[in-house]
C-alpha cells in the first residue's frame, strides 16, 4: 500500500491545498494530511481547529486521513510507514526553501522521496497568509478557501 504524507501548517487550509490533496489522493492509496505543530509560529487557528477545518473540507476524498504531529517529519513518516512526502509548489520563490528541505530530508533518510505537485493555475497566488490578510481588510475570499473556512475566518477576524 502506497502511503503519502502531506505536511503543512494549514493555518487555515485553502482551496490551493485542497486541490493538491485531490490530485495527490489519486496517485496514492492513502494520503495523510499532517498538521505540523511549529513552536516558532503563532497561528491564527489552534491545532484542533485546523484539523477540524481540514476534515470538514476533505469529506469528498475517500482515501484521506487528517492527523497532526510535532517533532521531526521523517520520524512521523517512518511511524506512519510512509516513504513519500508530498509538497505543493506555487512559484519560483517556493523553490529554494522546498529544495533545501527536500535535500535535508534525503540526507536524514534516503528512503523517503519528496514529491512536488505544481499548483493549479487558479490558486497559484493563494497562500494561508494572503488569505488572512485579505480577510482582515474585508476582501472577498469566497472560492479561495473551503466554505467552512470562510465562515470561521470571518468570525475569528471580527474578534480582533
Ligand atoms: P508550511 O507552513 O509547511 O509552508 P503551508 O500550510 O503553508 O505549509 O502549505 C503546505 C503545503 O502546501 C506546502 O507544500 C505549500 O507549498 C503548499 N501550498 C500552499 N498553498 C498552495 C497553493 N495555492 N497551490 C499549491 N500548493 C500550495
Amino acid at each position: 500500500m502506497r502511503i503519502a504524507v502531506c505536511p503543512g501548517s494549514f493555518d487555515p487550509v485553502t482551496s490551493g491545498h485542497v486541490d493538491i490533496f485531490e490530485r495527490a489522493a489519486k496517485i496514492t492509496d492513502l494520503l495523510i494530511v499532517a498538521v505540523f505543530h511549529n513552536p516558532n509560529k503563532n497561528p491564527l487557528f489552534s491545532m484542533e481547529e485546523r484539523v477540524q477545518m481540514l476534515r470538514d473540507s476533505t469529506t469528498h476524498i475517500p482515501n484521506i486521513e487528517v492527523d497532526s504531529f510535532s517533532g521531526l517529519l521523517n520520524e512521523y513518516a517512518e511511524r506512519r510507514q510512509s516513504n513519500v512526502i508530498i509538497r505543493g509548489l506555487r512559484a519560483f520563490s517556493d523553490f529554494e526553501y522546498e529544495f533545501q528541505r527536500a535535500l535535508l530530508m534525503k540526507k536524514i533518510n534516503s528512503e523517503i522521496e519528496t514529491v512536488f505537485m505544481m499548483t493549479n493555475n487558479e490558486y497559484s497566488f493563494v497562500s494561508s497568509t494572503s488569505i488572512k490578510e485579505l480577510a482582515k481588510f474585508g476582501g472577498n475570499i469566497a472560492g479561495l478557501v473551503p466554505a467552512v473556512v470562510q465562515d470561521k475566518i470571518a468570525n475569528r477576524i471580527a474578534k480582533f
